[in-house]
């Protein structure tokens, strides 16, 4: 069974990836919140394997109390959200697993300029988990019949393989656009009920396009299916002014404490 699976994923894809006409949203998702968090915990052992988790328990503090300031915000509450730090310095990227698991690599915090920054990554990631976006790329992907087959057939072998394979490319190339966009303006929801400058978002993205520029033909995996930089940033301009003026120009960003305590690690 393990060994013809690609090629059942890819004639699957075939016949049934199609439903997604002109990245117009599907939104069947047959995963349930236990089901997510058990998928979710398979695939965090996975990545943990692979990846390198940063052993800096500073850091790592860190991280996990913004998330937890977000998470505390966020409109799912039947997760539980975690937040580990991937020790990659040359990678910028960041990816939620389903059930709310979420990775940061050094990479991007390095290219943030403050805490709001990272914030704003995670919120959009908490977004993905948020809008149930796993369970719909995984139905839209390889489709209803297969995943039905996977998730309660009898071959819990079929789940295994079929995360990895999820895994080996990322969620984030099964994200349709309007999931994007979707955990964009839920990001910033987040992102300004925490308490942050909701520009930060913006600054961010800003940021990112230089780097795409700067780094030219190779995308970076964060970018790997997500719209445009220059559409999202125009989105993101239009989105920021639901928020009051108060809050674009003088909610805090907490540079200081972000230049000392993640950014000195890396000069
Ligand atoms: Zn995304």
């Amino acid at each position: 069974m393990r060994k013809n699976l690609p090629l059942v994923l890819v004639s699957l894809c075939f016949v049934t990836g199609c439903l997604a006409l002109d990245g117009e949203p599907f939104r069947l998702n047959i995963l349930s919140t236990s089901q997510e968090i058990q998928l979710g915990e398979q695939i965090a052992e996975q990545v943990e394997q692979k990846e390198n988790v940063s052993t800096d328990a500073e850091l790592q503090a860190y991280v996990t109390a913004i998330g937890e300031r977000l998470a505390l915000v966020a409109t799912r509450q039947d997760v539980p959200y975690r937040f580990t730090v991937i020790d990659n310095p040359d990678t910028v990227n960041a990816f939620a697993l389903p059930g709310g698991h979420i990775y940061l690599y050094t990479g991007l915090m390095k290219l943030c300029e403050n805490e709001a920054e990272l914030a704003a990554v995670m919120a959009h990631e908490i977004g993905h988990v948020a809008a149930r976006h796993h369970g719909e790329a995984m139905t839209r992907q390889v489709g209803y019949n297969f995943l039905m087959q996977a998730v309660f057939g009898e071959d819990p072998g079929t789940l295994i393989t079929l995360t990895s394979n999820f895994l080996g490319t990322g969620f984030m190339s099964y994200y349709s656009r309007e999931n994007e966009r979707e955990a964009d303006a839920l990001g910033m929801e987040f992102l300004f009920r925490a308490g942050y400058n909701p520009s930060a978002m913006l600054s961010f993205m800003h940021k990112l396009r230089e780097e795409e520029r700067r780094v030219g033909a190779r995308p970076l995996p964060i970018f790997a299916s997500h719209p445009p930089t220059q559409e999202r940033l125009e989105r993101l301009e239009n989105l920021v002014q639901r928020y009051p003026l108060s809050a674009r120009l003088e909610g805090p960003v907490y540079e200081e404490r972000y230049r000392e305590i993640v950014l000195s690690r890396f000069q």
